[in-house]
């Protein structure tokens, strides 16, 4: 049975967007942030982000003392030291984050035309189960798929080979039936080539290939040509 196992943050959901969005209702709050451009401040939050949310994956923070330390740290850089104000950002953050939740545009109908095509659809996320799921309601990817694997409910986080395997074995798919999109080139495609399943690199931002010899798609929209290199990558019609 082929299976499209597909990334979540920053493939299906976009992440990027509703951090930005967040980050300028922040930013225009709180003058604290605003010492710093837009930019500057998501480059800052992203490293800080992408730092605790390795101690978030292997249970040393919860979702929520990571962001609070997040934003303690940011403000730190910021030349303040108050753990008050920390918080107090860290709830509105939360707040704006959490209403700017979309989908990477075309991501319903993309999965949609998967499902429609006869492919299995499985989730391989790094994150917790909670606020994944919620997610997925709330764009409405829920209806087209058919598993979801967390790096929290397996044990292990891409690219380790055990979540990759725990996501075949929902759908009693082989390494051979699979392909893999996501856009983080050493859990999502470095971590499926080592699994033995296809990679397909989601590169919206267009930025140079670490190997030309993986296929690419830049965009899930429109449809047809998204499926198109996910067959050319291997996934057979059933
Ligand atoms: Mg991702």
């Amino acid at each position: 049975m082929p299976v499209l196992l597909c990334d979540l943050d920053d493939t299906l959901f976009d992440h990027e967007r509703a951090t930005r969005e967040a980050l300028g209702d922040l930013r225009r709050d709180h003058q604290i942030l605003s010492q710093w451009t837009l930019e500057e401040l998501d480059a800052r939050h992203r490293v800080i982000l992408e730092t605790l949310h390795r101690d978030v994956l292997s249970g040393r923070l919860t979702v929520d003392e990571a962001r609070l330390e997040r934003f303690g740290r940011l403000l730190e850089q910021g030349g303040v030291r108050e753990a008050g104000v920390a918080a107090v950002l860290a709830g509105a953050y939360r707040e704006a984050y959490a209403l700017n939740w979309q989908p990477v545009p075309g991501a319903v109908e993309f999965l949609q035309a998967v499902r429609a095509a006869g492919h299995s659809a499985v989730i391989v996320t790094n994150n917790g189960v909670a606020e994944q799921r919620l997610k997925l309601a709330r764009c409405g990817f829920d209806i087209w798929i058919d598993a979801m694997v967390t790096s929290e409910e397996a044990g292990v986080s891409k690219p380790g080979r055990g979540i990759f395997d725990q996501a075949l074995a929902c759908v009693g798919a082989t390494p051979a039936d699979a392909v893999m999109l996501g856009d983080a080139w050493a859990a999502d495609v470095e971590g499926a080539k080592a699994a033995g399943i296809s990679p397909v690199w989601f590169n919206r931002a267009g930025r140079p290939s670490p190997d030309q010899a993986v296929p690419e798609l830049m965009s899930l929209a429109p449809v047809a040509e998204a499926l198109d290199v996910l067959a050319r990558a291997g996934l057979a019609s059933p």
